[in-house]
């Protein structure tokens, strides 16, 4: 696998940062990262593949790109990297591109990407998540190694599932038994009983001021970053959101239902005020945590999720960890609870313009891009 942390100097050097283009997969959350863009001035690339993608961004015209690259097939990418260097891309990446491409593919791309891209590699196993996040003093769901060890609720989470598909609840051993299927690798965690919330956080490494991130080495001898709550949401999964409509588990097995966790939306929420101390202890821990996670890590850059469950003993566990914008945060494309405190008609995607447009006029870029 290639490093590109050599060459984004290089690729650098070419650009020019008063003419910079946005270059975004047409999915996930294109349509803030696009209207965001050209909130703060940046000329905008749209990349699809088929017109339907093209077709519903003439619904959204405040999010239209102003050019855009129609492919094949999105590997098509790896082999336009002339193309879009060209043109001052910069690559903001989210959960699609990542799926599309690859992972690995996704950190060859020799295009300035937003964010450290090298940071997917700690979030893409369960193993690495949980090294980085209890590093950064979260407290995760128990594992049980050992089925026959299941003594009350647990959830099975496949290694490869997509969107909680094919995960399943078990209360024993008979239970999982019954449900488990052994040609596919797969977690047991503890079942946590509690609210979920999936906390969008912003980690600027070039802000100076406002809530900055403690017990990091600067960058560079830089001043340290500044961590942002911008949105929370909630997942709509079907169909275990609904499935209390139907009676108790007991009655469902009757029918041959299991609960199912396969996300279909979002939701905005707000955490009980006198939880945020707590929710930002935890975003500054993983943070600091991702700087410690190899010799030389740049650390996580930009927008990050923590996915967590607070219990009614108003203890967090945080289950998992995005590094990169999350879908979830496109509740909150005109601004939320929290950005509105701040600013109006802010939202992810826009942020990270923002910081984008703060790091070209500061001659920063580098420490932004990967
Ligand atoms: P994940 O793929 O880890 O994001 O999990 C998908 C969904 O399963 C989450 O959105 C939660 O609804 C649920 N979930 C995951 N882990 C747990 C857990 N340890 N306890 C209870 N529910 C969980």
């Amino acid at each position: 696998m290639a490093d590109t942390s050599g060459q984004l100097a290089e690729w650098l050097s070419a650009y020019n940062p008063d003419e910079i283009t946005i270059g975004v997969v047409a999915s996930h959350s294109a349509l803030q990262i696009l209207h965001g863009a050209r909130a703060e001035g940046f000329r905008t690339l749209g990349i699809a593949v088929g017109e339907g993608r093209r077709k519903m961004f003439k619904a959204f015209p405040g999010a239209e790109p102003d050019e855009w690259l129609m492919l094949d097939d999105y590997k098509q990418m790896l082999d336009k990297a002339e193309w879009f260097r060209e043109r001052n891309v910069i690559i903001i990446p989210h959960g699609s591109l990542v799926e599309y491409l690859g992972p690995d593919n996704f950190i060859d791309l020799q295009v300035p990407t937003f964010g450290n891209r090298r940071i997917l590699k700690w979030e893409a196993g369960r193993d690495t998540q949980r090294e980085w996040l209890e590093l950064g003093g979260c407290t995760m769901p128990k594992l049980i190694d050992d089925p026959h060890d299941i003594d009350g609720p647990v959830i099975v989470k496949y290694a490869g599932a997509k969107g909680g598909r094919g995960y399943f609840v078990a209360r024993n051993f008979r239970d999982f038994r019954r449900n488990v299927d052994l040609e596919e690798d797969f977690t047991i965690q503890e079942y946590i009983l509690g609210t979920r919330y999936y906390m969008q956080f912003f980690y600027d490494p070039i802000c100076d001021d406002g809530y900055q991130v403690e017990g990091m080495m600067s960058r560079d001898g830089q001043e340290l970053g500044r961590l942002e709550l911008l949105t929370i949401d909630r997942r709509d999964e079907a169909n275990v959101d609904e499935f209390y409509k139907l009676g108790s588990l007991r009655d469902l097995r009757d029918m041959g239902l299991e609960p199912s966790f396969v996300v279909t939306g979002n939701a905005e929420v707000v955490l009980r005020e006198s939880l945020l101390p707590e929710a930002f202890r935890l975003g500054e821990g993983a943070v600091a945590a991702s700087l410690e996670l190899e010799e030389g890590a740049r650390g996580m850059i930009g927008p990050f999720c923590l996915e967590a469950i607070v219990t009614d003993k108003l203890e967090f566990r945080v289950f998992e960890v995005s590094a990169r914008i999350v879908a979830g945060s496109n509740v909150s494309i005109g601004g939320s609870p929290y950005m509105n405190i701040n600013e109006d008609n802010m939202s992810v995607g826009r942020r990270i313009a923002r910081c984008i447009r703060k790091a070209a006029d500061k001659n920063r870029l580098h420490d932004i891009l990967s």
